[in-house]
């Protein structure tokens, strides 16, 4: 079909919207893509939701190569499901709720896994059933505390959400590999660049989940990576390359010191290098915060961290740490019931001395030797030896990553990058299976329970993704996989003559199976080819001036190369291109 400008359902903003700091929120909404309705809620005009049917039929395609399945599961969910795992309470304020007529609680879903369990569970009941693999395209809706830069962070917006059904361990890796595969050929053929990061430690075992981040100025991740070896991890999971051992002999004794006003880092430093005969920095100092702890349904408990002086706790990090327990830092009445904690002088000894569990950073690894409190207003001591004087309940991951602290693989420094989630795939488990008891014949008589995989791809957030990585400071740019149009064809000359002959080569192209777009309307020239830099399809073949002489102009919208063709090879050069 070719689509006429004269008749689409679109008008192009001079001016960026008010609300947008993002250029791809900025040019979505000056092309006329989107329009927003409120916060993190918008409307697909015709061009945007051409591109977010590619972006879906990129993903469906991969999705299917896999062995999925596509179903359609309801947004509009009861709240029962959800209370029997608890997330209708844990999603929090997260979670768009609403009543019925009579009164009974549903909820608008953020995502599925409950549900797509149930329909397992309702369906298959043989071994013999197993693995499958089911997914959707489909709007979810999550109620974000700072819905953001247009479609990239929505209220509701569309995820493609699978999950895997396995009944082995191996059969769910087999799974996850797959996906992580699809997933690194969708990214691939919608042009963007992106890193994999793994998304947690190693306590939930290597590869249990992994995020695609798009690396983007504009992205609120931020990750670490290697250039030298290619890693990547989210900062939580970045691990700390312990030092080795340090033998303690040799090692001088520790020695308490009076060292008056002194409750910073900074201050004992200045003392420091004032009183001990060598040169002492911030990171010679091992700091001790304190912290309340409290696993789900436990009770508060305190925890002392001993981290390098020189570094600030980073929260998240701590919190991915500590988790499912919650922390919360202390109270002046916290202290004041535990007047052994002397604030701005607290070492490892109090601490340990009055069971406070004590963990530290692994750069406090044995052998090292410290500058801390001594417990005592206005005193410090200095050597205090770890391993040897000191020793602590374990490592944490608390500390805060820099720039060009050592990659965990050992290859090179670190450099911090931000980046946009655009797919999560993890390895679940059997936490929703157990939940509702997902059981079937096992091969020999006996039930078993299938474990599950759930995979997302933010499927609208990648359309701002692409606009985002693609744009140039004239307007959108779309890789042809995705471009709304394969061809923008501008009519820029008023003779009669070329207005049909860029007819004919419209209805040549559409034969030819080209999706077009073509500039019908009486403007200027001017404001067609501003129009067509604005809105990005690839290619814009213009049929100008040069007609008279038997040329169209063929101009790449990312090269910016143009070149005169004879009209009578258009057709050939255009579908060669
Ligand atoms: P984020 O950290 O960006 O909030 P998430 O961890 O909540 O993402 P998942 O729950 O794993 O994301 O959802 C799967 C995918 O759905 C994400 O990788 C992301 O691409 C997309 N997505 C999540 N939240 C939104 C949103 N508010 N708007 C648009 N896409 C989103
Ligand atoms: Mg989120």
């Amino acid at each position: 079909m070719i689509t006429r400008m004269s008749h689409l359902f679109l008008r192009t903003l001079r001016d960026d919207p008010a609300d947008a700091e993002v250029a791809s929120h900025k040019l979505l909404v000056r092309a006329g893509y989107v329009r927003r309705i409120a916060p993190g809620v918008y409307s697909w005009l015709p061009l945007g939701l051409r591109v977010l049917r590619q972006v879906e039929r990129v993903v469906r395609e991969e999705m299917n190569a896999i062995g999925g399945q596509e179903i359609s599961l309801p947004a509009l969910l009861p709240r029962d499901p959800y209370e029997t795992t608890n997330r209708w309470t844990e999603y929090g304020d997260g979670l768009f709720r609403l009543q019925d007529r009579k009164g009974a609680d549903y909820l608008l879903g953020p995502t599925h896994e409950e549900m797509f369990a149930l329909t397992v569970k309702g369906e298959y009941n043989s071994y013999k059933d197993f693995p499958v693999t089911l997914y959707q395209i489909q709007t979810k809706y999550r109620d974000e505390e700072r819905p953001r830069a247009g479609i990239l962070r929505g209220r509701e917006f569309v995820m493609k959400d699978s999950y895997s059904f396995d009944l082995t361990d191996e059969g769910l890796a087999e799974s996850y590999r797959a996906h992580r595969d699809a997933y690194e050929r969708i990214f691939a053929r919608l042009g963007v660049k992106y890193v994999i990061v793994s998304a947690t430690s190693g306590a939930m075992g290597g590869s249990a989940s992994e995020e695609f981040l798009a690396e983007s100025d504009a992205g609120e991740d931020t990750y670490v990576r290697c250039l030298e070896s290619g890693y990547a991890a989210n900062v939580e999971a970045v691990e700390t390359l312990a030092p080795e051992p340090v033998p303690f002999d040799g090692l001088p004794e520790a020695v308490v010191h009076d060292t008056p006003d002194t409750p910073t880092i900074d201050t004992l430093v200045e003392w420091a290098n004032g009183a001990l005969d060598r040169p002492v920095t911030a990171a010679d100092t091992l700091k001790n915060i304190l912290v309340k702890t409290r696993r789900p349904g436990g009770e508060w408990e305190l925890l002392g961290i001993g981290i390098p002086g020189d570094r600030e706790v980073d929260d998240k990090r701590l919190g991915a740490s500590l988790e499912p327990a919650e922390y919360e830092l202390l109270t002046d009445a916290d202290f004041a019931a535990n007047p052994f904690l002397v604030k701005g002088y607290i070492g490892p000894k109090a601490l340990l001395d009055n069971g406070v569990r004590y963990l530290v950073d692994p750069r406090v690894g044995n052998g090292t030797s410290w500058i801390t409190g001594a417990d005592e207003p206005g005193r410090h001591v200095v050597g205090l030896v770890a391993g040897r004087d000191f020793t602590p309940d374990g490592t944490i991951e608390a500390a805060e990553v820099r720039d060009g602290d050592p990659s965990p693989d050992g290859a090179g420094p670190l450099v911090s990058a931000r980046g946009i989630e655009i797919g999560h795939v993890f390895q679940l488990g059997r936490k929703y299976t157990d939940a509702f008891a997902v059981d079937v014949l096992g091969e020999n008589g006996k039930p078993v329970r299938p474990t599950m995989g759930s995979y997302g791809v933010g499927v609208s957030r990648l359309v701002a993704v692409i606009a985002e990585q693609q744009h140039d400071d004239k307007g959108l740019r779309w890789p042809a996989e995705v471009a709304p149009f394969g061809v923008h064809l501008v009519i820029a000359n008023k003779d009669e003559a070329a207005r049909e002959g860029a007819e004919n080569l419209a209805a040549e192209l559409d034969k030819a199976g080209v999706e077009v777009l073509l500039d019908d309307r009486k403007a200027s020239p001017g404001v067609k080819f501003k129009d067509s830099e604005l809105l990005g399809v690839p290619l814009v073949v213009v049929v100008g001036r040069g007609w008279a002489d038997g040329k169209v102009e063929l101009r790449d919208r990312f090269s910016g190369e143009s070149r005169e063709v004879p009209a009578d090879a258009a057709l050939k050069e255009i579908l060669g291109a």
